[in-house]
Parts: C-alpha cells; sequence; structure tokens
C-alpha cells in the first residue's frame, strides 16, 4: 500500500456482520422489511452490518409514536433539567462505548480508526454541550410597549422533527443536530444514509439505557428514495432536517411543501482557500492538504479551491505537493493511517470521472490522479490540478474527494470575484498576516463560516450552515436549539382595554 508506514492493528475484521434492528416507539423492530441491507466495508470487502431495509409503512408507525411523544409524553412538557439529564447520561455512555462505535464507524466508513474515535468523543462533548443549551433556551420580553401593553416572545418546540442523514460523518452530524432538537422539546424520527446506519441504532440504545422515554426517538433504516421520500412528504412531522448532497435537498424542500414543513438544509460546498502574497505559505500548505485529505476529501467543508496570488502560486504549489506525498493512506483500522479508503464504488468512479473530465478541460495535472493499487479497498491518490480556470466543471462542482484544485489572481477584488464564484457558500479559508485584507476577505466571502489562518477548526459554540445553494439555516451554537423552536409572540392587557364600541 502506497504511503502507509507501519500497520499496528487494534481490532481485527469482524467474522458475521452485526445485526441490527430498526427502533421504533423504544422497541427493537425489524417493522415491514422483507429483506435486509447487507453494509460491506469499503476498505476490506466483508459483511460488516446488516439493517433492515424498511418501507413506507414503518415511516408511518414511527412518525405516529413521535406524534403521541410529543403531543402526550413528558418530553416536551417537562423542565429542560430533565432534558438535560437525559442528554449527559446518554454523553457518558458515549465516552462509555466510543471504542465500539469508532471500530462500527471505521468498517462501514473506511474512516481512520483514530479519526472515527475524534469524532465520537467530539460527539460526546457536543451532546455535554447541547445539554447546556437546553436549559439556556428562552424567549424575550417587551416592556417598552406602554403602560397596558406587555409583551412576551416565547420559543415552543417546533414538534416532530424528521432528521436524514448523510453518509460522510454518520456520528459526528447526528451529534450536530440530534441533541439540539431533543434539548427544544422535539420528538424525532431519524433515517441515517443505508450505507453507515449503524452507530445511529448503537446510539438509539444508549438513549434509552439514559432514561429517553419511549418514541421520543425513533431511527429506521432503509433506501434514501423510500424511507427519506416517505419522512420529508409526511403531513404529521412539522419539520424535516436534512444533510446531504444539494441534488436530494432540492427533492427534500420539493417533498417537504405538502404541508409547508419548517426545513432545515445542510448541503454541499465548493469552498475556497484563498491565499495571498504575505500568507505563511508552509502553515497554509499543512492546512490545504488536511482540508483536501482529511476523509478523503468527502468533507462538505473541504477546502477544495485554492485561490493563490500569482507571485506566490509556484512556491505554494511545490509546499502542497511535497506535504501530500508524506500522507499515510491505507488500512483504515492501522493505527497510524491518516487517509482510508473511499467509502462506495460509485462514488469513487464518480471522482475518478471528474479527474478525467479535469485533464478534458486542459487543467494541469501535478499530483496524483489515479486509484492506489490494492487487492481490497478503494484507495485514490490525493490529486492536484494547477492552471484552473473558474468555468471549468473541476472548479464549479462539488467533487467530494481528495482533488484540490489550483487558479491565480492579480487583484484583491479578482480573489474575492472568484472565490464567490460557483453556486455554493457553505465555508472558505483565508489565509494573510495582514488584519485589513484578511477582515475584509472574510467580509465579502458569501460562506456560512470563514476561518482566517485556519481551516476545518472549532466546536459546537458556533453555528454551522450555507449560503445560497449550501443550505437554509443553522446547526449548533444557541442558533441550533432555537432552529427546532417556533417563535410566538404574547400581547398581556394591562388594565382597562379602550372600547372600541359606544356603548
Ligand atoms: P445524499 O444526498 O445522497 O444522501 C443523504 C441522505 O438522504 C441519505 O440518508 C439518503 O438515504 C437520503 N436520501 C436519498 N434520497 C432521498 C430522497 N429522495 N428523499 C429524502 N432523503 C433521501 O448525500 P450523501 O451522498 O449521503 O452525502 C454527501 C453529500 O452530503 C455531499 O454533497 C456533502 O457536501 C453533503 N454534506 C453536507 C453537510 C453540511 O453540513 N452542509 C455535511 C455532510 C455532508
Amino acid at each position: 500500500m502506497n504511503n502507509n508506514n507501519g500497520n499496528t492493528r487494534i481490532h481485527q475484521l469482524p467474522t458475521e456482520p452485526r445485526h441490527f434492528d430498526m427502533f421504533i416507539d423504544g422497541q427493537w423492530t425489524q417493522g415491514s422489511a422483507l429483506k435486509q441491507v447487507t453494509r460491506m466495508s469499503p476498505a476490506h470487502n466483508v459483511p460488516v452490518s446488516q439493517y433492515p431495509s424498511g418501507g413506507v409503512a414503518d415511516v408511518d408507525q414511527a412518525v405516529a409514536a413521535a406524534r403521541r411523544a410529543f403531543d402526550h409524553g413528558l418530553w416536551a412538557k417537562s423542565g429542560a433539567d430533565f432534558r438535560a439529564t437525559v442528554l449527559l447520561k446518554t454523553a457518558a455512555l458515549i465516552r462509555q462505548n466510543s471504542e465500539e462505535l469508532a471500530l462500527c464507524e471505521t468498517l462501514e466508513t473506511g474512516k481512520p480508526i483514530n479519526q472515527s474515535r475524534g469524532e465520537v468523543l467530539g460527539a460526546a462533548g457536543i451532546w455535554e454541550y447541547a445539554a447546556g443549551q437546553a436549559r439556556a433556551l428562552h424567549g424575550d420580553s417587551f416592556n417598552n410597549l406602554g403602560d397596558n401593553l406587555l409583551g412576551l416572545v416565547t420559543r415552543e418546540p417546533v414538534g416532530v422533527v424528521g432528521l436524514i442523514t448523510p453518509w460522510n460523518f454518520p456520528f459526528f452530524i447526528l451529534a450536530e443536530r440530534l441533541p439540539f432538537i431533543l434539548a427544544s422539546g422535539c420528538t424525532v424520527v431519524v433515517k441515517p444514509s443505508e450505507l453507515t446506519s449503524g452507530t445511529t441504532l448503537m446510539l438509539a440504545g444508549l438513549l434509552k439505557q439514559a432514561g429517553l422515554p419511549d418514541g421520543v426517538v425513533n431511527v429506521l433504516t432503509g433506501p434514501g428514495s423510500v424511507v427519506g421520500q416517505a419522512i420529508s412528504e409526511h403531513t404529521d412531522i412539522d419539520m424535516v432536517s436534512f444533510t446531504g448532497s444539494t441534488e436530494v435537498g432540492r427533492l427534500t424542500m420539493a417533498a417537504a411543501a405538502g404541508n409547508m414543513k419548517k426545513i432545515g438544509l445542510e448541503l454541499g460546498g465548493k469552498n475556497p482557500q484563498v491565499v495571498f502574497a504575505d500568507a505563511d505559505l508552509d502553515a497554509a500548505a499543512d492546512a490545504i492538504v488536511f482540508g483536501i485529505c482529511f476523509n478523503a476529501g468527502q468533507c462538505c467543508v473541504s477546502g477544495s479551491r485554492v485561490v493563490v496570488h500569482r507571485s506566490v502560486e509556484q512556491l505554494l504549489t511545490e509546499k502542497i505537493c511535497s506535504l501530500m506525498a508524506k500522507v499515510r493512506i491505507g488500512d483504515p483500522l492501522s493505527e497510524s493511517t491518516q487517509v482510508g479508503s473511499i467509502t462506495e464504488q460509485r462514488h469513487i468512479e464518480r471522482i475518478l470521472g471528474y479527474i478525467e473530465q479535469g485533464r478534458k478541460e486542459g487543467a494541469v495535472l501535478v499530483q496524483g490522479g489515479a486509484r492506489i493499487d490494492s487487492a481490497q479497498g478503494m484507495y485514490l491518490q490525493p490529486t492536484v490540478f494547477s492552471e484552473v480556470t473558474a468555468d471549468m466543471v473541476i472548479a464549479r462542482e462539488e467533487i467530494f474527494g481528495p482533488v484540490l484544485t489550483i487558479t491565480a489572481f492579480d487583484e484583491f477584488d479578482e480573489a474575492i470575484r472568484l472565490a464567490n464564484d460557483t453556486p455554493f457558500g457553505l465555508a472558505a479559508s483565508i489565509w494573510s498576516r495582514d488584519l485589513e485584507t484578511s477582515l475584509q476577505a472574510t467580509r465579502q466571502i458569501k460562506a456560512g463560516r470563514v476561518w482566517v489562518n485556519t481551516t476545518i477548526a472549532g466546536g459546537p459554540e458556533l453555528p454551522s450552515g450555507g449560503f445560497k445553494q449550501s443550505g437554509i439555516g443553522r446547526e449548533t451554537g444557541r442558533y441550533g436549539v432555537e432552529e427546532y423552536t417556533e417563535l410566538k409572540s404574547v400581547h398581556v392587557q394591562l388594565g382597562e382595554r379602550p372600547r372600541w364600541v359606544e356603548v
């Protein structure tokens, strides 16, 4: 295997797949499923998980359970201290079971075991943070409406939420949404990706152990086009929170129109790394390599487009290529691996298609560009194209793999124009030692998250979400709980109300 130094393995491959049931109304069930989905480890090509292929009848059952739990149960009506206690117990249980969760995540996604550990422990921290937010959630008051009127703005949980999640960070993305939904008092029907449902189902077991009342969280497995679509359409669901591709996000939005559901969309990105001439090029090169190789580039916030000042373009490109050659790619169960397998056969073919497209469009391939030969697993060489122009497909579409494009600029305004020149607006990084340059750039770039002299950093305190076709709404931070509430304005008359009809 290319580049893999040392291959200590703590975990062995399972001899048979782990069997999962769906989780509806606090019970484990096969539901209406007539067949099973078998998930093969993308890195080892052995069956690792099996879940029921649920259908529309299961969606109806899960929604009815979530509806009952919301309308008649204790969850929304109890004090926030109860919800916070359950979230904190869940966090503790995630920590206790972190190695088992990390192993399942690695086997299903192909990501390095060390990275999975980091994501699982990071997720526990988010559950803890959200527990605090449950108790901090509050409304507003207006005492300035005159002697006779008092205004109150209260927040109420929106109701039953359908939560649809992708395969790239199954457990972490769930943690960026589910505890916030629960903190607000909502009940939930979750549909994880059919490729990576294992850790979401394991979490359902931990929630039960933590004392979550039946029906508050239900987890369904099965194809997105059936189960996901039925959730988006369901008229007893009040809000749908979807994370995934812009293409499917558009379908979800249309399906949600039936009963005018509230909608949260976290979609794709084509995120610029804007490097000005005065930047620390060594720091930028390292972060750019991390930003495009982390999770094999299968990251909504991957910094996939370098936009660099022409005077430092060549030097930066050399530094990026030299660091990229040292990245350890290989078996995700190996403790030293930094980049594992691509998650799906269809997806590696799609990425290779984009690489071919880049060649045909006239971009210059300076590094990588091919599959790494291996008896098992789907490994890709991290790939760099230079002399990329803004109109090329590889500069405009989300490749969702370790493929970096480099485009040069001459003036500040041109850098900003290039940075903003895609239908997306999810994230951006700016590299400059000059305060004026970096702050002006943060103001002018259209993206939900902007990093200055770093990339893919931060915690749950700040919100995440996208401008333009990268989405609607925000997750995490206090905004992440507020997202799952409705505002109610209450006007209270104090004293006598002036009569309208003369008597
Ligand atoms: P995807 O859109 O194919 O699938 C996402 C989820 O939607 C899965 O659970 C899938 O089963 C379900 N689904 C499929 N068809 C559906 C339908 N018709 N109705 C409802 N649900 C349906 O995305 P993916 O391939 O799993 O993930 C990769 C994409 O997700 C990338 O575009 C990436 O940028 C995006 N993403 C965005 C964020 C973010 O926070 N902005 C985070 C992670 C991933």
